[in-house]
């Protein structure tokens, strides 16, 4: 890394790596020192999964189970990512006209939660409501399960070293502001922001410069009449959100109240406690590259959470006695990066109910754009489930990296509806059999084939076009 791979050049930022300045203190034993590589651990390992939000954990447990070494490295000190720090809910989307389109450990995950209280699986829509806390434990006792290292508070940052041949050497973590380098065979890329993608040429944005969705911020309310408030729910083919408290939201940015807003999503449903929700109302643009802009961003959205509650108080007797009880570690980034990879999905294919034949998971959620710079949605419900297929999520130029989740190469229309939980799952079990297969067979991803990533899926209880 060098000072020409920076985006923006700041006065006082202390993230990751070693200061660029003179000063040293202790030794290269006891201290990291940029300047003579001195790492304080050296790892290794078969598959490196980065991220362990929905589709990292499924990932990580996927390739396990097929028998790699697997390490997961992950910022947070819990996995789930969106959905527990972000309290984003429910878990979009596993029915297709109340047809399951998503199996495999996605929804062994969901009957386990359910199992332990923290789940109602069985709406017919296929939205799953859930506990944060039961999210985060259960996903942990699985990974735990499947014998992966998993290292919480550890964040890859910087450029990952590169073999002569172009594949990823290892990578760079920080843990506690102590760096290690980890080093596999196999790296996916989870991280929903692109850890790895971001660097290299290995991806891009997904969308034009100023056009990508916006930034929300989640928080619950308490104290909610949970029953009234579920007859708020308007579902039809423009948006599905509460039109009362849109009313009275877009009154309150009328008259300067509150800058912006979207939904609100605010109902029962998003959580499973009686008397809670979680609510999606504020929104914020910005440019991800810019760190001024995107913390401008979250602090707006943190300073409208109690106006936006108090105009839903206002607004509907369901909220009279309502509260924030919680808001959100982390503000959402609806897009960000993608993967460039061997096959970017087209909106055009995607909705034309066709299944090429390395379709490793189906999306069923509407095409649910949130536009910048306003409050407006734009909401087109699929004819037929979508389909991922497995050439999205194979790099074009890395020869051993694979992405999921967040960063699977879609376009940003496609994007739209694949970006949801499940689906997102779904394609960190196919990145995780891929990468699995690849460890095992000393194949680069690009050079499986295809058909037998699907079949292992298909063994694995995916649901897939032409199964039962
Ligand atoms: C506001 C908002 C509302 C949403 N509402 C819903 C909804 O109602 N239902 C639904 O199903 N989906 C919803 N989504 C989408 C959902 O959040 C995503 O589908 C899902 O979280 C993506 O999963 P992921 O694993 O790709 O990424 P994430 O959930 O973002 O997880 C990525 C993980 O990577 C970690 N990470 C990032 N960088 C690094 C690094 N350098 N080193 C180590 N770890 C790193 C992060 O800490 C995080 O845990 C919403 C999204 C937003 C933004």
């Amino acid at each position: 890394m060098n000072r020409r791979d920076f985006i923006r050049d700041l006065t006082c930022v202390s993230v990751c790596g070693a200061a660029m300045g003179d000063a040293r203190v202790g030794t290269a034993a006891t201290h990291n020192d940029m300047r003579t590589s001195a790492f304080l651990r050296k790892l290794t390992t078969g598959v490196c999964v980065v991220g362990g939000g929905p589709a990292g954990f499924v990932a990580a447990i996927t390739a396990s189970r097929l028998g790699a070494k697997v390490t997961l490295i992950e910022s947070l000190g819990f996995p789930g990512g969106m959905a527990t720090a972000g309290l984003v809910g429910p878990i979009s989307k596993f029915n297709f006209n109340s047809r399951r389109v998503v199996g495999g450990i996605a929804w062994e995950f969901v009957e386990r939660l359910a199992a332990r209280g923290g789940a109602i699986a069985d709406l017919p829509k296929g939205n799953v409501p859930f506990e944060a806390e039961v999210y985060r434990r259960v996903a942990r006792e699985m990974l735990e399960d499947a014998g992966v290292t998993c290292l919480w508070q550890s964040s890859v940052c910087g450029a990952p070293e590169l073999a002569a041949d172009g594949s990823i050497q290892a990578v760079t973590l920080s843990t506690a502001g102590f760096l290690s380098r980890l080093e596999a065979q196999m790296f996916i890329d989870c991280s929903a922001l692109g850890a790895l993608v971001g660097y290299h040429g290995f991806g891009g944005f997904r969308s034009e410069k100023g056009t990508a969705q916006p930034l929300s911020l989640c928080f619950h309310l308490g104290g909610v009449d949970t029953e009234k408030a579920r007859v708020l729910v308007r579902h039809d083919n423009e948006r599905s959100a509460n039109p009362v408290l849109r009313a009275a939201l877009e009154k309150a940015m009328k008259s300067g109240r509150i800058q912006s807003f979207g939904g609100p999503w605010a109902v029962w449903g998003s959580t499973i406690r009686r008397g809670f929700v979680s609510v999606n109302a504020t929104r914020a643009a910005a440019d991800v590259t810019d760190p001024v802009e995107v913390a401008a961003a979250t602090a707006l959205m943190r300073r409208e959470i109690p106006v936006i509650a108090e105009v839903i108080r206002e607004a509907d007797p369901a909220f009279r006695e309502s509260y924030v009880s919680q808001t959100a570690t982390v503000s959402g980034f609806r897009e960000c990066r993608e993967l460039q990879a061997l096959h970017r999905i087209t909106a055009e294919e995607f909705t034309s109910g066709e299944y090429p034949p390395d379709t490793i998971a189906l999306a069923a959620h509407p095409m649910d754009r949130h536009l910048a710079g306003s409050s407006a949605q734009n909401l087109s419900f699929l004819k037929k489930p979508g389909a991922i297929p497995l050439s999205a999520l194979i790099s074009a130029k890395c020869p051993n990296l694979l992405a999921a989740g967040g960063l699977v190469a879609a376009e940003p229309a496609a994007f739209a509806s694949i970006r949801v939980q499940a689906q997102c799952m779904a394609s960190g079990q196919a990145a995780g059999t891929a990468a699995a297969m690849s460890v095992k067979t000393g194949t680069a991803p690009k050079a499986l084939v295809a058909s037998t990533v699907v079949a292992a899926l298909r063994d694995a209880n995916a649901c897939l076009p032409g199964g039962d």
